[in-house]
């Protein structure tokens, strides 16, 4: 099963995933780290999306869907996959459509919290692309371009909300227990593989 992992910059749903992953043995992939390690290895692609990186802008679509949808493609029945920071638009949203096992997109799960408390968490830690002026444009990008797949994913009934303000531990097992209730729901034989 796929939960996709919905919510601005600086919500902490990359923490969370990599928490939830880590204690479930669920698969954590996150497009901003498999971009970050291309950006450190300095290759052709690495290289062009740092370009977008720097600005707080997003990498062009057909770049993302080719990162993703391999992966994708080739998951098999049992596993869970927690996916990252992808889709954040719709055009990335319906490539995963296409592109994910029939029935394996099981829920989306977005975090929410005030932007007075994205932008500090943001400015809190230290990334290159963290600065003020590209926060702010982050955010917007966020609010215009992604924002949309909250209300897909309601329509498709699969969206699921936490509020990410609370405590740290308190937001991890809310985020447990949700993609177990959807792997519940997707294997009815109480298989939890
Ligand atoms: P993240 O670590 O998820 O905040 O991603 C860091 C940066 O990588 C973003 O600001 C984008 O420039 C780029 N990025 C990551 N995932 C995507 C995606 N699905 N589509 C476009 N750009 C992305």
């Amino acid at each position: 099963m796929i939960a996709i992992f919905l919510g601005a910059p600086g919500v902490g749903k990359g923490t969370q995933a990599a928490a939830a992953a880590e204690s479930q043995g669920w698969t954590h992939l996150s497009t901003g780290d498999l971009l970050r390690q291309e950006v450190g290895a300095g290759t052709d692609l690495g290289l062009k999306a740092k370009e977008y990186m720097d600005r707080g802008d997003l990498v062009p679509d057909d770049v993302m869907v080719g990162m993703v949808a391999t992966r994708v493609e080739s998951m098999s029945a049992d596993e869970v996959l927690l996916l990252d920071g992808f889709p954040r638009t719709l055009a990335q949203a319906e490539a995963l459509h296409e592109a994910a096992p029939e029935g394996a997109i099981g829920l989306a799960v977005c975090f929410t919290a005030s932007d007075e408390t994205l932008v500090e968490r943001l400015l809190g830690r230290g990334r290159t692309d963290d600065t003020r002026e590209v926060v702010e444009h982050r955010l917007t990008v966020y609010r215009e371009t992604t924002e949309p797949l909250v209300d897909f994913y309601k329509d498709l009934g699969m969206l699921r909300e936490i509020n990410a303000e609370r405590e740290i531990k308190i937001i991890q097992s809310d985020t447990v227990e949700i993609i177990q209730a959807g792997l519940a729901h997707t294997n009815p034989q109480g298989a939890n593989g």
